[in-house]
């Protein structure tokens, strides 16, 4: 039959397309369906122009505040149109890059929105004729869109979602409000903050970060205070006003006060929700709750022969979480061992200093039973912090006080979005703090920070004993 697969994948974010390349190392026939570019959400609207933006107002900020190095420089202005041409720049080459793992891992793409009409069968709407498509198995990698709070006045002119900002190459917003003090929100402060802008975080819950450990939350908050970022918590939007000339006007309660802020911008960062829209037939019987996919253990979704990966099923949605989720769906639903260890995803802020979390927080160890203690070092005496002016920094490590395992780790610090492969690599291979603190890490880096700590846990149950 024509058109007929092992597996068909919907959607070519990071969680499809390198579950397509699995299976193609595997010898299937694969084919990929995306309605969009290729690298999905990761590539085209989240990570990838997010980082390219912050690389670039890092520069400006850098520049701005040089003669504190010794570096004396002239009149200094932001091109945003070129700003944004150098990360459509990064995101194309990116985009060459998965087009050509696709085509040399045989793998077919099809460009249209997918609608699954039977458990083996898949239309395209190419917007022409269309396609029909048969698979043994189909892997729903369909990711999420920004979910919008039901705000009066969130229509507005210059009321945004990320997808709406990163595409605004025309202006900077001096007054920006970010509604929402999580990950998406916190990037954005930094980037506009860092651009020049006056930016106001409004978030609903008691403190910013809400999902991480609390330290980290409080030591972003100071940071931010730092660089005139104003933030404020335990407060939730009521609506958005047309200020007249002036720009929007937004309506809020802060602990019970009617509060207003007037600015130019007005950032959505609430969340994100499953991209479903039109992508089942009627009478299939895919399981959803809470509007994500609900799978089992091996990806699997109420039907047989259909999967699901990534941020459609809700969970932790990041691109290495859908990446990880991609592979081992492929390697359960062909019989291969599973190569990835899915039970430790970092997550990073590219905030400035950076944030990265992995494995469990001290609560989270002591509410399982867990015979946890924290390490922590502050970075004020760590070189490399101190050269880059970061040292108001920390690392704190969880480990079991029993046995010495790293159980955790919470960084504050430069580079804490690379240094936390270290410590997801040890927490995965089960290393003890002990051996952790036996390593040589080179001076002076942000890495000696994470000796000290190691060394303090180390010490710490040599003593109890
Ligand atoms: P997606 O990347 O969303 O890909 C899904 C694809 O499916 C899309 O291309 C879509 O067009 C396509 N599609 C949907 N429906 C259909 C259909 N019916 N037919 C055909 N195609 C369809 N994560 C990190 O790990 N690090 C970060 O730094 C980071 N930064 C982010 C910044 C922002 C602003 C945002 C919004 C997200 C960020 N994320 C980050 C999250 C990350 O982007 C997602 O977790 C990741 O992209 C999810 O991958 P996915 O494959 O599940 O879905």
């Amino acid at each position: 039959m024509e058109n007929r697969y092992d597996l068909v994948i919907i959607g070519a974010g990071p969680g499809g397309y390198e579950a397509a390349v699995e299976a193609g190392r595997l010898g299937k026939m694969v084919a990929v369906i995306e309605s969009g570019e290729v690298g999905g959400t990761c590539l085209n609207r989240g990570c990838i122009p997010t980082k390219a933006l912050l690389h670039s107002a890092a520069i400006y900020r850098d520049a701005v505040t040089s003669s504190a190095a010794g570096v004396l420089s002239g009149d200094l202005s932001v091109d945003v149109a070129a700003m944004h041409a150098r990360k459509e720049d990064v995101i194309l080459k990116l985009r060459r890059g998965i087009d050509y793992l696709l085509k040399s891992g045989n793998i077919d793409l099809f460009k249209g929105k997918a609608r699954i009409c039977a458990p083996d069968e898949v239309h395209v709407d190419d917007g022409g004729t269309g396609k029909t498509i048969f698979a043994d198995r189909i892997l729903i990698a369909s990711g999420g869109r920004p979910a919008i709070p039901p705000i009066e006045g969130r229509e507005l002119a210059n009321v945004m979602t990320s997808d709406d900002i990163l595409s605004r190459r025309d202006a900077i917003f001096s007054r920006l409000a970010i509604i929402g003090g999580g990950v998406i929100g916190l990037e954005f402060a930094t980037l506009y903050a860092d651009l020049g802008s006056e930016v106001t975080v409004i978030e609903a819950l008691d403190r910013l970060l809400p999902v991480m450990d609390g330290e980290v939350g409080q030591a972003m908050a100071a940071m931010l205070k730092k660089r005139g970022v104003k933030a404020i918590v335990s407060a939730s939007v009521d609506r958005i006003e047309d200020a007249g000339g002036e720009g929007l006007r937004c309506c809020f309660t802060e602990r019970g006060k009617a509060q207003s802020l007037t600015v130019d911008g007005i950032l959505i960062a609430t969340g994100r929700k499953p991209d479903l829209e039109g992508l089942f037939d009627p009478g299939l019987g895919i399981r959803i709750e809470r509007g994500f996919i609900t799978v089992d253990e091996d990806f699997k979704t109420s039907a047989d022969s259909i999967y699901a990966v990534g941020d459609v099923t809700g969970g932790i949605q990041l691109a290495h979480a859908a990446t990880a989720q991609g592979i081992a769906a492929v390697d359960r639903m062909f019989g291969t061992d599973v190569r990835v260890d899915l039970s430790t995803v970092p997550s990073c802020v590219y905030t400035d200093p950076e944030i990265a979390s992995v494995g469990l927080t001290l609560d989270e160890a002591l509410n399982r039973g867990l015979p946890a203690k924290a390490s922590k070092y502050q970075m004020i005496s760590n070189g490399r912090s101190v050269i880059d002016g970061l040292e108001r920094g920390f690392v704190k490590i969880i480990y079991d006080s029993d046995t010495g395992r790293l159980l955790g780790a919470q960084l504050v610090c430069g580079r804490a979005t690379d240094l936390v492969g270290e410590l997801a690599t040890a927490i995965s291979a089960g290393l003890t703090v002990q051996q952790l603190a036996s390593v040589i890490r080179p001076h002076p880096t942000y890495s000696e920070g994470l000796t000290k700590a190691f060394e303090a846990a180390a010490g710490s149950m040599e003593a109890s004993r």
